[in-house]
């Protein structure tokens, strides 16, 4: 059965934030010291998150499944919870190209230690893998990461194509007079590298609340400043996946943008995020949240978990008001909710 929201969208993808803790503090993302962590028994459990997306997938017909964080990687034992959820089955009767078999498995990882994970989730059924790298200078990933570790990520990015995923994708924050001189440079790693490269732009989720509107670099500018290097043509319909993309006119390849600030896409979006404490969000930037950590906890059975979730996607709104007089940010920061 689908999940269909009050404006026709039907929900196809989940994000799951595995952990909000993470051994990196981008500062775009986290304060260097102060992040509350949540208590360990407010976590879901494998246990719980496989209960929970069986639901999603089994009776709502989700197909995409993504985990997050903080950093997934830092959860023990993650293949462990890969494999769970790649045991899970769409119904034969599902509308998805998947239907009858496993839903897709994703993870966003900032890849610091994603050589030592990449053959076992990669056999444990993961199929894709984003991997955050912001810049290619060692003292401007200390700063931005603000840790020392620019050779690992570029390890974990050569373990993960190296593993055979069926997909390795670059995101790439840009913030304006950070990072935004090296939009060429990223651009030309992904086309040497053969991974596409996605830029995002600044949301205003940063745990430090520093976000201005001034340093977002949006869309426009970032294509225009690949397209005077490399020329390229824009790729028709993105459905309901969040980047914008372009191809390479020679041939090597294509390009992204997630335009989340300047070029809102929330009218195809089809996604829905749980938090590591199960909070069930219909929108990044959603206000408020639905507990089914609470529900599970309490003995609810999956008809009631079913109802619950029915009645949060009942509540999706239109989109989200970044850029508007009644913009509310929403209480928790990226990390927290699971970008
Ligand atoms: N730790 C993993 C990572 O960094 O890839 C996964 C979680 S992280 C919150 C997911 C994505 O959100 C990353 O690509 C990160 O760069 C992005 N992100 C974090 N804070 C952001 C912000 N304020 N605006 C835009 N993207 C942000
Ligand atoms: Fe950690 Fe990812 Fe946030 Fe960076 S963006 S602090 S790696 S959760």
């Amino acid at each position: 059965m689908d999940l269909v929201d009050p404006f026709g969208r039907t929900i196809r993808d989940l994000r799951i934030s595995v952990t909000d803790r993470c051994n990196f503090r981008c500062t775009y993302c986290m304060p260097e010291e102060g992040m509350k962590w949540l208590p360990r028994s407010d976590v879901l459990s494998f246990e719980e998150i496989e209960r929970l997306a069986g639901i999603f997938v089994e009776r709502f017909d989700v197909d995409g499944l993504r985990l997050t964080g903080g950093e997934p990687t830092v959860r023990a034992h993650l293949p462990v919870l890969v494999a769970k959820l790649a045991a899970l089955r769409l119904p034969a009767s599902s509308p998805s190209p998947n239907a009858g078999r496993a839903p897709d498995i994703a993870l966003t990882t900032n890849g610091a230690t994603f050589r030592l994970l990449a053959h076992e989730l990669r056999d444990a059924g993961l199929h894709r893998v984003n991997i955050s790298l912001d810049t290619l200078r060692g003292e401007r990933f200390l700063e931005m990461t603000r840790r020392d570790e620019l050779p690992r990520v570029l390890d974990g990015i050569e373990a993960a194509r190296e593993a055979g995923f069926a997909q390795v994708k670059i995101n790439a924050v840009i913030e304006r007079g950070v990072n935004d001189d090296e939009i060429v440079d990223l651009a030309r790693f992904g086309r040497d590298n053969h991974v596409e490269v996605r830029f995002i732009e600044f949301m205003p989720l940063d745990a430090s609340g520093h976000w201005m509107n001034d340093k977002v670099v949006g869309q426009d500018e970032i294509v225009a400043a690949i397209a005077a290097e490399f020329p390229v043509e824009q790729i028709a319909a993105r459905g309901a996946a969040p980047a914008d993309r372009w191809r390479y006119l020679d041939g090597t390849g294509t390009v992204g943008v997630i335009p989340s600030v300047t070029k809102p896409f929330c009218a195809d979006c089809d996604r829905v995020r749980l938090t590591a404490d199960g909070q069930l969000r219909t929108c990044l930037f959603a206000t408020t949240e639905f507990d089914l950590l609470a529900l599970m906890r309490g003995g609810a059975s999956d008809d009631e978990l079913s109802m619950e979730i029915q009645r949060a996607v009942g509540t999706k709104w239109a989109g989200h008001q970044i850029n508007q007089v009644n913009f509310i940010r929403p209480n928790r920061s990226m990390s927290q909710i699971g970008g």
